[in-house]
């Protein structure tokens, strides 16, 4: 059971409980990709250089909501890449085609159910947690699952949006995404809303007579082209979003990077802010990823495993 902490001075405890024992219900490791435990060394150098950095910005990636039962693109064996040839859909092919916008969006509709109800797991748990203790200053995620906030946390950039709001692309109103089931409901009642596999930003397959006949509303404002508020393949993360990051990196003390192989540039684009403002840089990663040789600490594991190891969330340890 996981106890809220109240107390502003928490201390963190090194434990070696795995993280399934502590927190079952808070994890799921279908599409995580095997990887050994963390050894205590690397995760004492991890611990030591939380304690020695006030306070953390927190770069996170696909490898943190693997565990909440979303696959990640790039894995190897788990990742969508290696299970199916699908490729994401790219920015232009969805502004300039309404063949390809009319099979995102029945995809996306018959993803929705599932994908909106994924819960956060311990990660994200542990890094609300230590949002609350101070300790985490912001979080910038390149996920758009929404986990970061359903665990609780605030202060959380997304770096390429959210699946949980859609846009226009003419007047730029925005809706909720939940709001746009009901309208897909009402325009496609005889299509049933249910899937099994899903990807990181909600889409399934589904069958090409499916695709046909599946209805799409425009913008209530403007009669526009609706699109899900996320930065696609191929797309530009907006200015004010790159500028708040980088303010964020130089008014806090230290980088962690968890669960990314940052392989997009605007995740990589993060490691060169910190680097230009001198910041140190940690990352606990499974993969290999884009700035092993450049990082002040690296560390392979598990994010769900390594975490609890350095946070540990029950209050009355933290008294002791
Ligand atoms: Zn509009």
């Amino acid at each position: 059971m996981i106890v809220r902490c109240t107390c502003r001075n928490a201390k963190l405890i090194l434990t070696s409980v795995p993280s399934e024992r502590l927190y079952p219900h808070l994890s799921s490791l279908a599409f995580v990709p095997k990887c050994d435990p963390a050894s205590t060394e690397d995760v004492t150098r991890l611990k030591e250089f939380v304690d020695k950095h006030e306070r953390l910005c927190v770069l996170t990636g696909a490898g943190i909501s693997t565990e909440s039962g979303i696959p990640d693109y790039r894995s190897a064996e788990v990742g969508l890449y290696a299970r199916s040839t699908h490729k994401p859909m790219l920015y232009k092919e969805f502004c300039n085609s309404e063949t390809a916008r009319r099979r995102y969006w029945a995809r996306n509709y018959i993803g929705w159910p599932r994908f909106s109800s994924l819960k956060p797991n311990i990660t994200h748990e542990i890094l609300k947690h230590s949002e609350h203790v101070g300790k985490v200053g912001c979080i910038v995620t390149q996920n758009v699952d929404n986990l970061h906030s359903k665990a609780g946390s605030k202060e959380v950039i997304e770096l390429h949006g959210t699946a949980f709001r859609v846009m226009c692309l003419t007047c730029d109103h925005k809706i909720c995404r939940y709001e746009l089931q009901r309208t897909f409901q009402k325009l496609n009642p005889s299509m049933i809303a249910t899937a099994q596999m899903i990807r990181p930003d909600g889409d399934v397959d589904v069958s090409q007579a499916q695709v046909e006949g599946f209805n799409v509303p425009a913008c209530d404002n403007c009669g526009g082209i609706l699109k899900p508020d996320i930065v696609f393949f191929g797309d530009n993360v907006p200015h004010d979003t790159v500028q708040n990051v980088k303010a964020n990196i130089e008014s806090l003390d230290a980088l962690l990077i968890l669960g990314t192989s940052l392989s997009t540039f605007s995740a990589y684009r993060v490691v060169l802010q910190a680097r230009d403002a001198k910041k140190p840089i940690a990352i606990v990663n499974i993969g290999e990823t884009r700035a092993d040789k450049s990082v002040d600490l690296r560390i392979k594991g598990r994010c769900g495993d390594v975490l609890p190891k350095i946070w540990q969330l029950n209050a009355s340890k933290e008294k002791s």
